[in-house]
């Protein structure tokens, strides 16, 4: 029997670091000259900073652009002016979610199809996904739908089930799934919903949970291990900046260095900040054609790029830490900016809460305290326990002032999408 290949595209994955740069360099250099001569938005956007496409030259000169502000910039530009081909040209329209405003419309040509369905089953396979497996994907794209196909593993339709969670379970379980692709708290719903069933997971033949979208709480990954023998993975990216990194077998975040440029800048002031800081993610991708996405912030923020090191994995890919979440959906108390994904790490490692919980935020500006709504199980006895100890937790881990509110299992809301976490209960 033929020795299993080990990586998607070898040659790439295990590239010496220097070349990889190299090729960043060369491709850094076409999408800008393209971006500045192909749309009115870019050049627009150097023109006022002063920059020409021929000032760019190595990694280092990147910072001389302008940052796109996602949602200020970008998603106001008409159409027209951000299209570096022909609209006739374009062959696929995507879009964001719209979690932090309307959804923004991603474009994109023929060849860059092409780009996504060679990246899409390497993903895939970087995240420990095989052909044999069967796999079912939740969150709904059909561009990620086609990197299993294009990996060679069987996929069940997207609308399998017609978007009813019972439904969906029921398909799965019937055809024998064994990868499933969703945002994170909808896996956990997912696995105790088909728990609720009658379906035993565990012995099952599930084995991976591929989550993007949103983090998960450490204490949560251990649990879907040890509760339904399943292995968790991360893939952080998003509809606008595509996937930018992915987890190995080794648990670390590699980024796609053939295909995209990650820098960490500070939020507020924009400065690029060293191996190891946390800031907002901003990437240029180095693949595009219709729509260039350059020096284009993210959002996310509490990520850092780590110092390089090799991975016993083999791919020579750097890596980064992944992003505590959207700078909007943080909370500033006391000075002091909290995450839900911060809140979500000691939820989650209570064992007499549920995996719900919701940050109040009851009026504008800086916070006192932290205002905390967790759900507690059927079976606690002493609530004012549970509240002590959850409000001494918070305020030690968070080092903050906190405040809990008990509320009964399943009082908070089953989330359809991304989990709302930060709930504004003021103007
Ligand atoms: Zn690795």
């Amino acid at each position: 029997m033929a020795k299993e290949r080990r990586y998607w595209n070898e040659e790439i994955e295990t590239m010496p670091l220097e070349k990889l740069k190299q090729l960043q360099e060369r491709r850094l250099r076409e999408v800008v000259t393209q971006a500045y001569e192909k749309t009115a938005f870019y050049r627009r956007s150097f023109d006022k900073a002063g920059v020409k496409p021929e000032d760019i030259k190595t990694l280092d000169d990147l910072k001389k652009l302008p940052l796109v502000h996602s949602a200020e910039d970008f998603r106001i530009a008409p159409i027209v002016d951000r299209l570096a081909v022909p609209f006739e040209e374009v062959r696929y329209v995507e879009s964001t979610s719209g979690t932090t405003g309307i959804p923004m419309a991603l474009l994109w040509s023929k060849r860059d199809w092409d780009a996504i369905m060679e990246l899409e089953p390497r993903i895939r396979w970087n995240l420990g996904v095989r052909p044999n497996d069967v796999a079912q994907i939740l969150t709904g794209f059909p561009c990620c739908q086609r990197g299993y196909q294009e990996l060679g593993a069987t996929v069940i339709s997207l609308n399998a089930g017609r978007g009813i969670l019972d439904n969906q379970i029921h398909v799965g379980q019937m055809v024998g799934i064994t990868v499933i692709e969703h945002l994170p708290s909808l896996a956990i719903k997912y696995l105790e919903r088909a728990r609720g069933l009658g379906y035993n997971i565990k012995e099952g033949p599930l084995h991976l949970i591929v989550g993007g979208g949103e983090p998960l709480a450490k204490s949560y990954e251990e649990e879907i291990g040890e509760e339904y023998g399943v292995k968790f993975r991360h893939m952080y990216g998003s509809v606008d900046a595509c996937v930018v990194a992915t987890e190995c077998e080794e648990s670390r975040m590699h980024t796609y260095m053939d295909l995209l440029i990650v820098e960490i800048v500070d939020p507020e002031t924009g400065e690029v900040l060293d191996l190891g800081q946390q800031g907002e993610v901003v990437v240029t991708l180095l693949w595009p054609e219709a729509t260039p996405i350059i020096r284009y912030r993210t959002g996310d923020v509490g990520a850092s790029l780590l110092p390089y090191e090799p991975c016993p994995c083999g791919i020579t890919h750097a890596t980064m830490s992944m992003p505590k979440g959207r700078l909007v959906h943080s909370v500033k108390i006391t000075g002091k900016r909290i995450f839900p994904i911060d809140v979500e790490d000691v939820v989650a490692s209570t064992p007499d809460l549920g995996a719900d919980y919701q940050v109040i935020v009851d009026k504008p500006g800086d916070l006192d305290r932290l205002k905390v709504k967790a759900e507690y199980k059927p079976e606690v006895k002493d609530m004012a326990a549970l509240k002590k100890q959850l409000e001494e937790r918070l305020s030690r881990d968070l080092g903050v002032r906190s405040e809990v509110e008990l509320v009964p299992l399943g009082t908070l809301g089953r989330p359809l999408f991304k989990a709302q976490r930060i709930i504004t209960n003021f103007g």
